[in-house]
């Protein structure tokens, strides 16, 4: 397979450099596969469903074609995946897709995870360690740096901005030991990302080491996201007519969204046959995407601070993937937009408990509220134009050109799945809020807590830094 530049079409390169390079370094374009290729039809027809690593391994199979061979394809995705993504049916007609078992509880240890092993088989052989510098203001860094611990070949350096990311967050990320090590800076996420992008630019320290970043829009973190959705569709088409009680229910799809690097995965799933009818985006405040789908305008803006902090952005970067590979009708015939505000976040949190029993985390919670709102009317006042009060959260589309499956939600015959992005315990005090009890925190998660922090601390300042990198890398 060779991936085209979104900026360029006629830029193309191998899987391997895509990987390893990231993004187009004289477009600032990003990759997409050339051609989305289908499942192989024994694998979605089959009577019993197949494991979750055998889809892995068809799903990513035609990407990585000549250049990963099948038995190192496979041993990748079975030292990448010791977890799955399970399926809980919370109502007849509501599964929840849980993304959360990985090491550090969040989805993002999916793509991050494939990442790390894919990088690793394309720097065999170097005899210089590959340098991953990665500056994050939360989530990603555990992700990338768990995911790369233990990994051969490469090494990676966190910068975080102290005491600006939640207790927790800031555990996950100052405990690793090894080959993963954190910088704590006195600083904001912005000089974070300042020093990083200080060093990748310097030629001299560039010469010294082979540095590289690990960052959300790398194709390798994109593909294996896909592998959740075939699973997970495969899964509910088996059970869901005996649940629901519908005569061959479509299938809808509800993603929070934020760089919208999750949804674009399911996009790709869906080409390659995955059985999904359509999705929902539905995001916090951070409403670009729903507006764009609305408008037909895309306006990038600044983010604003929600209680799903995961999707506070204001520019997510794979909107440029999904304009490549839709045209604004059918994005519009595809995708449902959906934005819904803090206290509606709170307010989900607490009706899903209530009617399902489910403990959900906040950002869940905004597609919980977005697919219980479709199949309970939402979608037929869409239909007939009628639009919420001004300002205030639901669908956000163009009604004049609904998404195909618009109509079947109205009239019922539509199943629905979540994607569950992180476990609840990572926002612990904001799930109480909504439903006035603790989560269950898991192992793993409790083990980080008692774990030593080894985070080095870090002035603001690119001299330290450079020097620090020089002497300790
Ligand atoms: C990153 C993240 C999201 C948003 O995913 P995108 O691919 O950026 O749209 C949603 N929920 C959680 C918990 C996340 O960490």
């Amino acid at each position: 397979m060779r991936y085209r530049d979104t900026r360029d079409a006629s830029r193309m390169v191998s899987f391997a450099q895509a990987v390893m390079q990231g993004m187009d370094p004289e477009t600032g374009g990003l990759y997409i596969p050339e051609s989305i290729p289908t499942l192989p039809t024994g694998l979605v027809s089959r009577k019993s469903i197949p494991s979750f690593r055998e889809i892995a391994f068809e799903t990513a199979r035609p990407f990585v074609e000549g250049e990963i061979p099948d038995d190192e394809l496979m041993a990748i995705i079975a030292d990448a995946y010791p977890f799955t993504a399970p399926v809980a049916p919370i109502d007849p007609t509501t599964y929840v897709l849980e993304l959360f078992h990985g090491p550090t509880c969040a989805f993002k240890d999916f793509g991050a995870r494939f990442m790390a092993r894919t990088m690793s088989w394309f720097n065999r052989g170097e005899k210089k360690a590959l340098h991953i510098l990665v500056a994050t203001s939360g989530d990603t860094g555990s992700a990338v740096g768990s995911a790369f611990h233990g990994v051969e070949g490469i090494d990676v350096t966190i910068l975080y901005p102290r005491g600006k990311i939640s207790p927790l967050q800031e555990k996950q990320l100052s405990t690793f030991d090894g080959n993963v090590r954190a910088l704590s800076v006195e600083g904001t996420f912005d000089d974070c990302q300042r020093l990083v992008k200080a060093a990748f630019t310097d030629e001299a320290l560039r010469g010294k080491f082979r540095l590289s970043s690990a960052n959300s829009i790398n194709i390798s973190r994109l593909l294996p996201q896909a592998f959740y959705y075939v699973y997970g569709s495969l899964l509910v088409r088996e059970r869901c007519p005996y649940d629901s009680k519908i005569d061959c229910p479509s299938l809808v799809v509800t993603v929070p969204s934020g760089n919208f690097g999750n949804l674009t995965s399911g996009l790709i799933a869906r080409r390659m046959g995955a059985p999904i009818r359509g999705f929902i985006a539905a995001t916090n405040a951070n409403r670009t995407v729903p507006d764009w789908l609305a408008t037909g305008r895309y306006e990038a803006r600044p983010s604003v601070a929600t209680l799903s902090n995961a999707m506070d952005v204001g520019a997510p970067s794979n909107y440029e993937r999904m304009q490549a590979m839709y045209s604004l009708d059918e994005a519009r015939s595809l995708i449902a937009g959906y934005w819904l505000d803090d206290a509606g976040t709170t307010e989900a949190m607490r009706s899903c408990h209530e009617k399902t029993g489910y403990v959900i985390d906040p950002h869940g919670a905004v597609a919980w509220r977005a697919w219980d709102h479709a199949r309970s009317g939402g979608m037929r006042d869409f239909l007939d134009g009628k639009k919420a009060a001004r300002g205030a959260s639901g669908f956000k589309g163009n009604a004049k050109r609904p998404p195909e499956w618009a109509k079947d939600c109205a009239e019922r015959k539509c199943v629905g799945m979540i994607l569950e992005t992180a476990h609840p315990a990572k926002f612990g005090e904001t799930v109480r809020a909504a439903i006035g009890r603790d989560p269950t925190i898991p192992e793993r998660l409790e083990r980080v807590l008692q774990l030593p922090d080894r985070s080095i601390p870090m002035a603001a300042d690119y001299a330290s830094f450079r020097e620090w990198l020089v002497a300790s890398l």
